[in-house]
């Protein structure tokens, strides 16, 4: 065994929180960019909310975020962190290490998401406009550095057991939700987002097909209700109603 000596502990300060769509954890994307629809910002803290710290950064679409999964379990402790995670992409039962995953579930709780860069207003303090974002309202983001892509985008690199994005599912809205839908404002970009996140199918990885069990995600103020049903051979998912939550 090497033994390397051990590295000093280190304290980070938020410089940022994030304000989305998604009230909840459960039915988020697995990724960013899933769901263009969904709408995000990160508003910036003091001191760290002064314009002049995004001077310049308005000519980048996209950023990476470094965040906190600070809604998974604290693992930072040697006895408290495990070396292998379920990945929901492998079915949810084979394991593997939790560093050649993207698992919530790792030491330090670090998360990286690429994110798209839509606005800055900086009328009160710093909150950057997002669009398309992985993230749990009130997630603490802790940088915030510009993508380069002739230095970060690399398609001919391999993927392991996710080289591509997630299958999508087909989407239906039932006549009560579809009439709950059309009386909104936000109708068109709400409508959108449901789509988005259920054709990734958010159940856990091991329910997979037709069931007849009813599920609810959280989305803006309401509370989705969608079950999988099977049609024309496939599994598709139904959107029974959209309640406020
Ligand atoms: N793109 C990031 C990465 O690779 O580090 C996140 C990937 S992770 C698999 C995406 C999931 O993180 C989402 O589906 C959501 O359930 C979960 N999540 C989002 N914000 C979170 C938070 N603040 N705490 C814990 N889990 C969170």
């Amino acid at each position: 065994m090497i033994d390397a000596p051990t590295p000093p502990r280190f304290t980070l300060s938020p410089i940022g929180v994030i304000e989305s769509d998604y009230p909840d954890k459960f039915g988020i994307p697995r990724q960013p960019g899933l769901a263009t629809a969904a709408r995000a910002s990160l508003v910036l803290v003091p001191p760290f909310n002064d314009p002049l710290a995004v001077r310049g950064l308005e000519d980048f679409s996209h950023l990476w975020l470094t965040f906190v999964f600070h809604l998974s379990p604290d693992q930072a402790d040697a006895e408290r962190w495990t070396p292998l995670v379920r990945p929901p992409r492998l079915g949810g039962n084979a394991k593997v290490g939790v560093f050649a995953s993207r698992s919530t579930y790792r030491p330090n709780r670090l998360g990286l998401s690429l994110v798209e860069l839509v606005e800055i207003d900086t009328r009160r303090g710093v909150r950057l406009v997002l669009r398309g974002a992985d993230l749990v309202s009130g997630t603490p983001v802790l940088d915030i550095k510009p993508y380069l892509p002739w230095a970060e985008s690399r398609p001919e690199a391999r993927a392991g057991f996710a080289p591509e994005a997630p299958p999508q599912l087909a989407v239906a809205f039932s006549a009560a939700a579809s009439a709950t839908l059309a009386e909104r404002p936000d109708s068109d970009s709400l409508g959108e987002l449901i789509i988005q996140v259920l054709a990734q199918d958010p159940r856990p990885a091991y329910r997979q097909g037709a069931e007849t069990r009813t599920y609810g995600v959280r989305l803006r103020d309401l509370d989705v209700r969608f079950r999988a049903v099977a049609a024309e051979g496939a599994t598709c998912m139904e959107v029974m109603e959209i309640v406020p939550a």
